[in-house]
């Protein structure tokens, strides 16, 4: 308290005698380095108790992780700092690239904390108790705890439609134990944005983040024109292709039908078994030697990562940079198939972006450009699971093999992509008419999006909270979106390695593979640069254009 008197003494006095651009620009990287000092241990201590957390589902860590964030939330929401960082950023003197880039990223961190700190401490606290009962909740089944994976890998191989609807199900028991305490959160995150002068959190968070919500909805009204006819052809191939599977007309698939708790991934229809290439390989050692071969080593990730699955563990994945110096870590529940290839490719991908952030830039600014840049590469990596030349390049199939399921992969890919943008619109949408109104029919809201741009079918009479079984709407709001962003992106990034890189075409197939060049394109023009750019700055510097989706489009929309 006393600290903060004297600090903001010294600033007036500053400010007073001379206002120029040195002079605000020396109070600015003053500010940050009392800053970073005071804030640094906290994120150390908040990354590392989530890792934790998430590892051991131990209450204890899940505490810990709370009253960390607690405490960074205290740090980032000092009036006396905000005043400050508010006049500077409105006298417009800051000149120099990097402090303008801290003060716009401080500032948009300041705001978002500018709010009744005894309410910011409940909401926080009660986001951390969700969190911890989505990860150690286990469906039941006939009275049988069964993990995501064991619902998953059920829904992907039986035939019993009996069965597929109970395990269906099951994977909705989530939704209606937590549905009321998910909309007390949303009716809570409103309350701050509505205090911090915003629509509503969905707004708030967007622009927080340094998006435009009215650019992304024209965005994804966009993406909904361009993906509709296409992928309602491709539905009713998946349809037939089901029908027969299940000895059912196609009118009569439902929801559990698609081998998918929500349809966000492409049933399997093509005539491949990706998941047998990975049977009696170890998936985390061809990722290793897969990035080690584009010179992009993982070896000091992976030694400080979770792999496996254990009891009362998060069942999810996901990558951490605990300390913006290079401590990187992955959580994994890895099993030898195609989707565990996949997410472990993906985990990796954010990795060796955090890894390789030119750690002599200020501290932050050692962050991704966007948390969509870092879905980007995680997908350019992600997609490689079922791409036939990665596989001959790594998995060890042969070269016929691969040209005899290239079509197919292609095929599927393809699905996979359409599947995952409707999808998308539908965790879009459902937030956005969410946090605009959280006393509507929340339960209605989505099987109506799920039926309009899913084209699934609502079980006769349902009505439970369906959407509340999906982790990201209580835990990562309004942040899905960016994984569709992420997608366009890995097309436009792909589409520049395959022409100036490899001196491929446009939208070819191409391994990847055994190619430092690879790496080090990624390593000069996305991830040394780390935060330095805004994001679209960033992606027009490595690419030569703004985000489009036209590459997508190209890619996936011919
Ligand atoms: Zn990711």
């Amino acid at each position: 308290m006393k600290k903060l008197v004297v600090f903001s003494l010294a600033t007036i006095l500053i400010a007073g005698c001379n206002s120029g651009t040195k002079k605000m620009e020396t109070e600015l990287k003053a500010l940050i380095d009392t800053l970073e000092i005071k804030a640094r241990p906290a994120e150390i201590g908040s990354a590392l108790a989530y890792f934790n957390a998430a590892v051991t589902g131990k209450d204890e860590e899940y505490k810990k992780s709370s009253e960390f964030n607690i405490q960074l939330s205290r740090i980032y929401a000092d009036t006396v700092i905000f005043a400050r960082l508010k006049a500077i950023k409105e006298s417009g003197k800051v000149k120099d690239s990097l402090l303008l880039r801290q003060l716009n990223i401080l500032y948009n961190t300041f705001l978002g904390n500018q709010w009744n700190q005894k309410k910011m401490e409940d909401l926080i606290n009660a986001q951390t108790k969700l969190e911890q009962r989505y990860s150690t909740f286990r469906a039941t089944v006939d009275g049988k705890k069964v993990t995501d994976n064991e619902i998953e890998a059920f829904l992907k191989s039986s035939t019993n439609n009996k069965d597929l609807e109970k395990y269906w199900l099951a994977s909705k028991q989530i939704g209606d134990t937590v549905g009321a305490e998910v909309i007390k959160l949303v009716k809570m995150r409103n309350e701050m944005a509505h205090s911090l002068g915003f629509t509503n959190y969905h707004d708030m968070s967007l622009r927080l983040s340094d998006q435009d919500p009215e650019k992304i909805e024209r965005l994804f009204d966009e993406l909904d024109s361009l993906t509709r006819n296409t992928f309602s052809t491709l539905k009713s191939d998946v349809d037939s292709v089901l029908a027969a599977k299940y000895k059912l007309r196609p009118d009569q698939l439902m929801p559990w039908h698609y081998q998918n708790r929500f349809f966000q991934e492409a049933p399997a229809i093509y005539n491949i078994n990706l998941d047998s290439y990975y049977a009696n390989k170890d998936v985390v050692q061809l990722a290793k030697d897969f990035y080690a071969g584009i010179g992009l080593d993982v070896t000091a990730i992976l030694a400080k990562s979770d792999l496996y699955e254990k009891e009362g563990k998060y069942q999810h994945a996901f990558c951490t940079h605990i300390d913006r110096s290079g401590d990187v870590r992955v959580v994994c529940n890895v099993k030898n198939n195609e989707q565990w290839m996949g997410t472990t490719l993906h985990e990796l991908g954010h990795g060796v972006y955090d890894k390789n952030i030119d750690m002599q830039l200020p501290y932050y600014l050692r962050t991704p450009a966007h948390t969509f840049t870092t879905e980007a590469i995680a997908m350019i990596f992600g997609r490689l699971s079922t791409n036939p030349y990665w596989l001959r390049d790594n998995a060890g199939i042969s070269a016929e093999e691969a040209d005899r399921i290239k079509q197919a992969v292609k095929n599927n890919l393809r699905l996979q992509q359409l599947v995952f943008s409707r999808w998308s619109q539908v965790m879009f949408r459902f937030e956005r008419s969410m946090y605009a109104n959280p006393d509507q029919d929340l339960n209605k809201l989505w099987w109506d999006l799920v039926e309009k741009y899913q084209l699934l079918k609502k079980p006769e009479g349902r009505n439970n909270a369906d959407w509340a079984s999906k982790i990201h709407i209580a835990s990562y709001p309004c942040y899905y979106h960016n994984y569709q962003l992420g997608e366009l992106l890995a097309s436009q990034l792909q589409a520049y390695i395959n022409t100036r890189v490899l001196k491929a075409g446009e939208y070819d197939i191409v391994s990847l593979s055994k190619n430092p060049e690879i790496g080090n394109y990624l390593l000069n023009n996305v991830f040394r640069p780390g935060a330095k750019y805004q994001w679209n700055d960033m992606i027009k510097r490595a690419t030569g254009e703004e985000l489009t989706a036209k590459y997508y489009a190209g890619e996936f929309l011919k």
